[in-house]
């Protein structure tokens, strides 16, 4: 047993540093994943390990550990070279796995040194793991950029329990055995303890890549959980779909200047209905073929000219990388293009927003919206989708959600599933969800926030703990 200590392992740090006025300034990061594992590092006097940039700074450096300390946990950055950032982060990272997990293979760019330096930067991750572990503390590892960890800590002579949890799809043989490295990644894999994916058909490919590329690693099957053998160890397989803060968004969202908010974008916006899309500028999002969508349902529906919206928030991310601008452009032109084809003096179709909105301003609109457009070609899960639910204290509004999205295989029953690549059947879809009576709207809401307010963040670290460490999961906070 651990002595109840757990230290998370993340590419992002719970905090970040910025400078304003010639003042150091730390930030707490709002995301779900701090929301929910805070109090399990607070409660038992966890350590926080993540990537603290390429510019190491001991002032920066003094001032996380004391922001951290003062909230109950250590916080211990990873610093990287330029160099090092360049080929792990964004070759490694995010020109091969992440467009490789997402199907996209077009965008992979198979570079011999971005593997290596993923290997050398993992190492980096193990070597400051190793200067503060005890030996006994529970290690869970996050997301694609660290999944060559614990095979690095086990070259270092680490036995512990090290957890990992993959944030994004895994995807099926045929597409993951394009990867050069493809054996090596899984063996590395096979180093942790337990391996959480966020759907069922995420096991099932990570599985059937096993099967076929360790042939040799033997592997059992119970209750829909898989165990692999390999070298003395058992790597335990299991699906852990994440979720949001259920309450928080509740709350949150009936807030009096969220309130105030919304009825200020309902009056701007007239008597029309909102649809809605908020996505970071990635080509897995879909937004190009959402906007297409939109505009054929203009085309096929004439009558909708003047009575719709669709406010389309596109926050901009990854812009070092080559597809990341070219889908800005391709955006634009196409905003441009539908906005061209049937503005009328007084009223747009599309309201486009290029940049990130504050929180309070983004749960007005998940409130002001009539339909939630979230059509992702592929995505690990898909937070918007879940946070526009539980924002939805009125329970109306409809969920048009992409089959592709891990969110789907939870949230089929309330939303409107639709295949994104098919856009006479997203913008039948969007014709059915802008007419769909509020009864119906309020018994699919009700049955997707019943299902949320169960499923939520804090049950989702209490089940992955109850696979590593019961007693800790027993004691983490719900
Ligand atoms: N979000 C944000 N700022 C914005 C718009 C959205 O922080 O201006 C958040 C949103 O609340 C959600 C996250 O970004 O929590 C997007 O998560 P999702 O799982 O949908 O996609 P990801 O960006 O992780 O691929």
């Amino acid at each position: 047993m651990s002595d109840g200590q757990v230290m998370v392992v993340s590419n992002r740090l719970p905090l970040s540093t910025t400078v304003e006025f010639g003042t150091l300034k730390v930030k707490r990061s709002s995301g779900g994943l701090v929301t929910a594992l805070e109090p399990i590092l607070k409660d038992h006097g966890g350590i926080w390990i993540g990537n603290g940039g390429t510019q190491e700074d001991k002032k920066m450096v003094r001032a996380l550990e004391e922001e951290a300390r003062s909230n109950g946990f250590e916080c211990v950055p990873v610093f990287v070279t330029e160099e090092e950032d360049r080929n792990f982060y964004e070759g490694f990272s995010n020109q091969v796995l992440w467009p490789l997990f997402h199907d996209f293979i077009g965008e992979c760019r198979f570079e011999p040194q971005y593997w290596e330096y993923y290997r050398r930067v993992n190492g980096k991750f193990a070597e400051v793991v190793m200067r503060v572990y005890n030996g006994k503390q529970v290690l869970w590892v996050h997301d694609y950029q660290l999944m060559h960890v614990a095979g690095s800590l086990r070259e270092r002579g680490c036995d512990g329990r090290i957890a990992f949890f993959l944030h994004t799809p895994f995807p099926s043989y045929d597409v993951f055995a394009k990867l050069p490295w493809r054996r090596d990644l899984l063996l590395a894999l096979l180093q942790y303890d337990l391996i959480g994916l966020q759907t069922e058909r995420d096991v099932r490919n990570l599985v059937s890549c096993l099967r076929r590329l360790v042939p040799e690693a033997p592997m059992t099957t119970e209750h829909g959980v898989h165990h692999v053998a390999w070298h003395g160890r058992k790597a335990v397989i299991q699906d852990f779909p994440i979720s949001i803060d259920f309450e928080e968004f509740a709350q949150a969202a009936s807030n009096l200047a969220v309130e105030e908010r919304m009825r200020t974008i309902l009056a701007r916006m007239g008597m029309g209905q909102v649809i809605f899309g908020v996505d970071r500028q990635d080509y897995t999002k879909g937004i190009p073929h959402r906007l297409r969508a939109y505009g054929e349902l203009l085309r096929r529906n004439p009558g909708m000219i003047g009575k719709v919206k669709l406010v389309q928030i596109v926050v901009p991310s990854r812009q070092n990388i080559p597809g990341y601008e070219a889908l800005k452009s391709r955006i634009e032109h196409l905003v441009a293009s539908i906005n061209g084809e049937f503005t009328q003096p007084g009223w747009v179709p599309i309201h486009y927003i290029h940049r990130a909105i504050p929180r309070e301003e983004l749960l007005a609109l998940y409130r002001a919206a009539h339909v939630a457009l979230v059509t992702p070609l592929k995505d690990g899960m898909n937070l918007v989708a879940k946070e526009f639910c539980a924002s939805r204290i009125d329970d109306r509004g409809v969920l048009i959600l992409s089959e592709f999205a891990g969110a789907a295989a939870e949230m089929y029953r309330g939303a409107l599933l639709v295949n994104p690549f098919d856009l006479e059947g997203v913008a039948d879809a969007l014709d059915q969800a802008l007419q769909m009576p509020v009864p119906q709207q309020q018994e699919r809401m009700r049955k997707l926030r019943r299902f949320l307010k169960h499923a939520n963040v804090h049950r989702w670290v209490q089940d992955f703990m109850g696979e590593i460490e019961p007693a800790m999961a027993a004691r983490a906070h719900r």
